[in-house]
C-alpha cells in the first residue's frame, strides 16, 4: 500500500496555509482601505482612462466586471478589466488597483521583457496545469518511477512561471505608486500609505504562490534523486 509521505503533507498544508494567509491579508487590507475616500474624487475607471491617455495608449479598453478583486489586464484583447467596486469606487484602494492594472498596460506598450516572457509562458503553463492532476492522481500510484520525474518537470515549469510573475507584479505596483503620486489622484501622506498597504498585500500573494511552487518542485526533485540513489 502506498504510504503518504509526512514531508509531502507538511509541504501541502504549509503552502496551503501560506496562500490562505496571503489572501486573508489582501482581503483585510482591501476591506479596510476601500473605506478611505480619495480626496481627488476620481474613480478607478477615471484614473485608468487618464493614465492610458497620458501615455498615448488608445487601443486599450477599460471595462467593468462582476467578482470582487477579479481585476486584471488582458494583453491578448488589450482590455483593462476592473471589478465594479474598483471601476466606480472613488477610494484609495480602487485607485491603487486601477493604477496597478494600468502598470501592466504600460509594460505591454513598452515591451517590458518579463511581461513578454510571462505571455510566452502562459500556454505551456496552462497545459502543464492540466497534466498535473492526472499524473499526480493516477500515474503516481501505478508507476511512481515515471510519474515523479514528470511531476518534477511540471512543477519546474509552474515555478519558473511564478518566478517570472514576480518582477511583472512588483514593477506594475511601483509604476502605480509613481503615477498616482505624479497625477495627484492619491494625496501624499495617509492616502498614499493606505493605498500602498493594499498593493503591497496583493504583491505578497504572488510571493506566496512562488514559494509554494518552489517547495513542491524541490520536493519532487528530491524524491527523484532519492529514488535514483535507491536503485544503485
Ligand atoms: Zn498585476
Amino acid at each position: 500500500m502506498y504510504h503518504i509521505d509526512p514531508l509531502y503533507l507538511l509541504i501541502f498544508f504549509g503552502t496551503m496555509a501560506l496562500s490562505l494567509f496571503a489572501s486573508w491579508r489582501v482581503k483585510g487590507a482591501y476591506a479596510r482601505y476601500s473605506q478611505v475616500p480619495a480626496s481627488s474624487g476620481m474613480s478607478g475607471a477615471e484614473i485608468a482612462q487618464r493614465i492610458l491617455d497620458l501615455n498615448g495608449i488608445r487601443d486599450v479598453t477599460v471595462r467593468s466586471t462582476h467578482g470582487l478583486l477579479s481585476d486584471h489586464y488582458d494583453p491578448t484583447n488589450k482590455t483593462l478589466v476592473l471589478c465594479e467596486e474598483n471601476f466606480y469606487g472613488t477610494n484609495v484602494a480602487a485607485l491603487g488597483v486601477a493604477a496597478h492594472e494600468c502598470g501592466h498596460a504600460l509594460q505591454h506598450q513598452q515591451l517590458y521583457a518579463p511581461l513578454q516572457w510571462r505571455m510566452a509562458a502562459v500556454g505551456i503553463t496552462t497545459v502543464v496545469g492540466s497534466i498535473i492532476p492526472f499524473v499526480g492522481m493516477g500515474l503516481l500510484y501505478l508507476a511512481p518511477k515515471i510519474a515523479i520525474p514528470i511531476l518534477a518537470l511540471c512543477f519546474g515549469v509552474v515555478m519558473v512561471f511564478q518566478l517570472i510573475t514576480l518582477p511583472v507584479e512588483f514593477d506594475a505596483t511601483a509604476r502605480a505608486k509613481r503615477i498616482l503620486a505624479q497625477t495627484g489622484a492619491v494625496a501624499p501622506g495617509a492616502e498614499t500609505a493606505a493605498m500602498s498597504k493594499v498593493l503591497d498585500a496583493a504583491a505578497l500573494t504572488y510571493v506566496a504562490a512562488f514559494i509554494s511552487a518552489l517547495a513542491t518542485f524541490l520536493y519532487y526533485v528530491m524524491h527523484m534523486l532519492g529514488g535514483q540513489r535507491n536503485d544503485d
